[in-house]
């Protein structure tokens, strides 16, 4: 079996080759269909097109490669809209790494844990800064909510939390990739995360974007201590969201407290988790748990 490394990592010691690398994985995570289906948009007819739809026609095991990996093997530099033949916009290109690195290196504080395979390099990441909203909107959430405005996303934040931060810890993404994807490496991410987090943080207040059909969102809103945001929920902001794949159900969410959040049921190892949330837990999520202690 390859050997599988999860470490937190300094931001200070990270290498071009690990910005590059986390941009790939980031970009593959949004581009699937069983996940957010953004991998371009075409510039003529406005369709989103994920990886599934442009990539049909491989085989299995090619698919499951990383969109960078399959456009280098393919020759290509670019996509072309399966609809209607136009240039298209990759949602996640080269410009990406930038945002990573504007991110990482140039917010209040980072944090980053990284899931290495001996033969593939990156496989996995756990990403988060410390900022101000204003500069979380620009780096993150401006995709989606360009013309929800940013001034909403204050007036509810302020209302659900009853105050206004000045600084906010976004949770920028979490994912690994395919053949890398159980809910032992999963929880090894977010165990070394809440490890990673600073106990003098503890109040910070956590801003993050969840997709309502995964498992992270059933962990974390099974925790029970986030706060959503209502946007999703309220029709004529949804309609207003922009570059959103159609059957992306996402949700943003406030949490008051996450260091202290993380550190009371992520810090320890997966039984204490279990127990810690035993009765919130949905069901799903309790059977995928039973089943990998069932494993271990
Ligand atoms: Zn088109």
């Amino acid at each position: 079996m390859e050997k599988l490394t999860i470490e937190a990592v300094d931001r200070e010691k990270l290498t071009e080759n690990d910005f590059r690398g986390i941009h790939e994985v980031m970009q593959d995570m949004w581009a699937s269909e069983s996940w957010l289906g953004e991998l371009a948009q075409c510039k003529c007819c406005g369709k989103m097109l994920s990886k599934e739809h442009v990539f049909w026609h491989l085989s299995k095991e090619l698919i499951q490669e990383k969109v960078a990996h399959i456009m280098n093997i393919l020759w290509l530099d670019s996509i072309s809209c399966t609809i209607c033949g136009g240039d298209t916009r990759l949602i996640y290109g080269p410009s990406n790494v930038e945002k990573i690195k504007d991110r990482v290196l140039n917010s209040v504080d980072a944090f980053l844990v990284l899931c290495k395979s001996d033969e593939k390099g990156i496989v996995g990441f756990n990403e988060g800064y410390i900022d101000s909203l204003d500069r979380i909107f620009q780096l993150d959430l401006h995709d989606h909510y360009e013309n929800v405005w940013l001034a909403e996303i204050r007036r509810r934040i302020e209302k659900n939390l009853g105050y206004f931060p000045k600084e906010i810890l976004s949770m920028s993404a979490l994912w690994l990739l395919k053949p890398y994807r159980s809910f032992q490496n999963l929880f090894r991410l977010v165990n070394k995360y809440a490890l990673t987090l600073p106990e003098s943080r503890r109040w910070i207040p956590w801003l993050v974007e969840y997709d309502r059909g995964g498992t992270t969102h059933r962990m974390n809103s099974d925790v029970n201590r986030g706060i959503s945001l209502g946007i999703e929920d309220d029709p004529e902001l949804r309609a207003k969201m922009t570059r959103v794949w159609e059957k992306y159900n996402c949700d943003l969410i406030i949490y008051p407290d996450v260091v202290g959040m993380q550190k009371d049921f992520f810090s320890k190892d997966v039984r204490h988790y279990f127990r810690m949330s035993k009765g919130k837990t949905s069901p799903h999520l309790e059977q995928t748990i039973d089943k990998e202690l069932v494993a271990a």
